[in-house]
Formats: structure tokens, sequence, C-alpha cells
């Protein structure tokens, strides 16, 4: 129930936090009702939903009516707002702040947050809708939103009740950005490999180390950070590395340059030094010794938005592609009208509606209480590919123009490339995928 007040008595601070959200959401809905936006075509291009489809038998391919709304929201948000500054936003690789924003203004910003931090507790299959819609207008853009939800999943997946309240429900009071730091300049697939090390002195740990590609680096609050608490280095995964939430002023954290990007040039990427950083050990998530499978469960819940990303930015580029297919013409005709022409167009529509089912799939195991992580590799891996493949094939169709920035699609071929390297690379999602497979096997 998006941001119903509870039940109970709850304190001040979840009243307003509360009915903050509440008051969100309504504003959106109403907004949208004013509008009269309305999904199109939400029919073809989404499945069941959520919760709503455990009181369905069967397959649905409907979506609710509060999941159409947040859908439309997104959609007019990204075809009205976005689209027009996304080319800026790229050429300058400013930082979208009005942007971000008016996302978190419309209730389209960290809607995973439960309810008793002041969020919206929505399933991953409803934010997997949003992001779809908001990756249409700009990736960049998405990515700086949903590295919010890679920086808070871990939180939500394991943090105590005063660490969530703390740092997620500051997060529905302001338009506050996280990230997620794993990755250092030495490891990045091999996480095991990291070398951050964590100490503990008293009631704090102390952090040494460098982590790298880290988005929303320069632009977070604070960090969920990954570090090696036992120093033995044959110390099993399960017990070497611990959680951490990293206030971003504690002294001693360095965020560097912004990193200049093949593409989703506006999102922050930067590496950062941790030098002798105090942190409490109230910030510890569970326990030492948990933090590997707690930053590696985050991306069963992350990996399908991700994948309904890509699936957005394809979507975009069908798109521009099939309308210059119908407005250019070569040899006395449109494009659309060339055969060749047209079974490209067919074969980028496969695919794009293909990985949306898959994200579609991830997503719906995952809400259904169920592990997914075969499902979530699959939606990622393949929308990864083929956003590149749709991409690719875009700027054919658009010919010359196509390779100029004049036109929409060279920043979408860009833009397509990261979907095959952030949160596992197409190989480690195919190592997922065959360990999975093979472990339904008797080998
Ligand atoms: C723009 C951007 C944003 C990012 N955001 C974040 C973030 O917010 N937080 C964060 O922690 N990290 C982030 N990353 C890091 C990202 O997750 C890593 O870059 C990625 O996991 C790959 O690690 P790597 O770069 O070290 O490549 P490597 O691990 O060195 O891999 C290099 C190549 O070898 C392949 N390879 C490696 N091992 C194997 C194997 N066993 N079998 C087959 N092939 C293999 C890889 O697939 C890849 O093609 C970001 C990266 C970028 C570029």
């Amino acid at each position: 129930m998006v941001g119903t007040l509870r039940t109970g008595r709850p304190s001040v601070y979840k009243l307003k936090t509360a009915a903050m959200s509440a008051l969100r959401v309504s504003r959106v809905l109403q907004h949208v009702a004013k509008q009269g936006w309305r999904a199109q075509s939400t029919a073809t291009h989404t499945a069941s939903s959520s919760s709503p489809a455990s009181s369905q038998p069967g397959y649905n391919f409907e979506l609710s009516e509060q999941q159409k709304e947040f859908q439309a929201t997104a959609r007019k948000f990204a075809r009205e707002e976005i689209i027009p500054a996304a080319a800026h936003y790229d050429r300058t690789g400013e930082y979208p702040v009005p942007l971000i924003r008016r996302a978190w203004e419309l209730g389209l910003m960290n809607g995973h947050i439960p309810e008793d931090c002041g969020g919206l507790n929505l399933g991953i299959f409803d934010t997997c809708l949003i992001t779809e819609e908001i990756a249409y207008g700009c990736t960049g853009v998405q990515t700086a939103i949903e590295a919010n939800s890679l920086g808070q999943m871990p939180v939500i997946i394991a943090g105590n009740e005063t660490q969530k309240k703390k740092y997620l429900g500051r997060m529905t009071e302001e338009p506050l950005m996280c990230a997620y730091c794993v990755t250092e300049p030495g490891a990045g697939s091999d996480v095991a490999g990291l070398k951050t090390r964590a100490v503990k002195k008293g009631d704090e740990y102390i952090i040494n180390g460098q982590k790298m590609w880290i988005t929303n680096g320069g632009k977070a609050n604070w960090y969920f950070l990954l570090a090696r608490t036992d120093p033995d280095p044959k110390a099993s995964t399960g017990k070497a590395f611990t959680g951490f939430i990293v206030d971003a002023d504690a002294p001693g954290v360095q965020p560097g340059r912004k990193e200049m990007n093949m593409g989703q040039r506006c999102s922050d990427t930067r590496g950062i030094v941790f030098e002798d950083v105090r942190v409490p050990a109230e910030n510890v998530l569970i326990g030492e010794g948990a933090g590997f499978k707690i930053a590696m469960g985050a991306f069963d819940k992350t990996r399908p938005p991700v994948a309904a990303g890509a699936v957005g930015l394809a979507q975009r580029a069908l798109d521009e592609a099939t309308k210059y297919s119908m407005e250019r013409r070569t040899f006395g005709k449109l494009l659309a009208e060339h055969q060749a022409v047209s079974f490209m167009l067919a074969e980028m529509a496969m695919k794009v509606e293909l990985a949306r089912l898959g994200y579609q799939r991830a997503a719906w195991e995952v809400d259904s209480g169920r592990r997914n992580t075969y499902y979530a590799s699959i939606a990622k891996a393949f929308a990864g590919d083929i956003a590149n493949q749709v991409a690719s094939d875009a700027v054919q169709i658009f010919g010359g123009n196509g390779f100029n920035s004049d036109y929409p699609v060279e920043k979408l071929m860009r833009d397509a490339k990261i979907y095959q390297i952030y949160e596992g690379t197409a190989q480690i999602q195919r190592l997922i995928i065959a360990r999975e497979h093979f472990g339904k096997y008797k080998m």
C-alpha cells in the first residue's frame, strides 16, 4: 500500500516521514489524474504486477492502477523534462541536479525505502517500470538515480531499525544521494580481491583503502562500503569482509576527480580514497564477516532495474530508428519500405520485447519472495547485450546522421556500453547463470 500511514502509535518522526511520502505520492497521482496522463500501450509493454499478481491465477500481463500511474508519470517526466535536457548534460557532463530533484518530488526515486522509514515500499517490479521510463529519457540520469538504489539496498536488506531510520529516512526528507563502494582499482569482477582494510579500535573501525568507479562518488551523503576485516588471506569470503555505512563527510574521505566516461556522462563516477576514516561500530551491517553476502545479495534486487534501464535505452533506439525510417527516402522509397531495413527493425523489436520480459520475470520472482539470482543475471546480461545491438542498429539505420551528435542515437550507442560492464560484466553474468544452471543438475 503506497503512502499509507501505519496504524499503532508512530513516533513524530515516523508520522512526519510517512505523511511526507503519502503527500508526495498523492501529489503524483493527483497530478497524473489532472493531466489525464495514462500509460500508452501499457498492456503490450508490461507484465504482471508484483503483489497484486498473487491474487490472480496464472499469468497476468495487466498492471495495477497504481503501477500504470507511476509508469505514466515517469513516462511524461522523461519525455517532457529529461529528453529536452539530455543532450546538454551529455555535452557538459554536469550532474543533473534539477532533474534529480524533480524525480524525487514526483516520487520516482528511492521507491523501495520501507514505509516506516518514510518511503513508498515499492516492489522491484514497480521500480523497474519507473526505471525503464526514466532510462528512455537519458540513462545518465537513470544511472545517477539507480546508484541510490544500489547504495541503499545493503541497508534495506541487512540494516537494523536504527540504521534504516537514520540513513534511509533522511533520503525521504530531501533529495540526497548515496553510493555503493565496492570496486577498487585492482578488484572489480574479482570482488574477493579487494584490499581496503577496516581495523577495529575500541568502538570504532579505522578504514584505509581506495575505491574506484563509484557512481555518485562525489555527490553522496553516505556510502555503503565493503572492506576486509579479517587479515588472514586464506579467510573465506563469508568471513573476511564486512559491510559499513560511512558518512561522506567523515574526515579522511577523499573523492577524486569526476571521470570522463564514454557515455552516461552526466552520471558522477569517481575514485575515492579512504584514509584513516573512523566509522562507529554501530555502522556495521549485521556483523563482522557478513559483508560479502550483503554486497552480492543486493544485486538480486538491483540487477532487474539495471536490465530495465537497458530496455528503456533499447526502446528509445527502436523508436528513434523507426520514426527515421518512416521519413527518410532512398531509391524512391522510405527506408521502412526496404525489406532489409524493416527486418532490422523487426529484429530490434524482438530483442526489446524479450529483454523486457526478462527483467519483469526477474523482478516478479524476487517480489514473490523467491531467490532470483539466475533470472536477475539472465535479465541483466540479455538486456545489456541487446541494448548495445539495438543502439548500434539504430545508428546504422540513421546512416551518416547516426554518427553525428545532432541526432539522438550516437549518444544511445555510447550510453549502452556500460550495461555490459557495471553491476557485473556480461562475462560475470554468464558465470553466474552457468553456476546456477549446473546447480540444477548433478555433476
Ligand atoms: C561508469 C561505471 C560506474 C560504476 N559504478 C560502480 C559503483 O557505483 N560501485 C562499484 O562498486 N563499482 C562500480 N563500477 C565498477 C564495475 O562494477 C566494474 O568496472 C566491473 O565490475 C568490472 O570490473 P573491472 O573494471 O575491474 O574489470 P575486470 O574485473 O578487470 O575485468 C576485465 C574484463 O575481464 C573479464 N573477466 C574478468 N574476470 C573474468 C572471468 N573470471 N571470466 C571471464 N571473464 C572475466 C570481464 O568480464 C571484463 O571483460 C562502475 C564502473 C563504471 C565503468
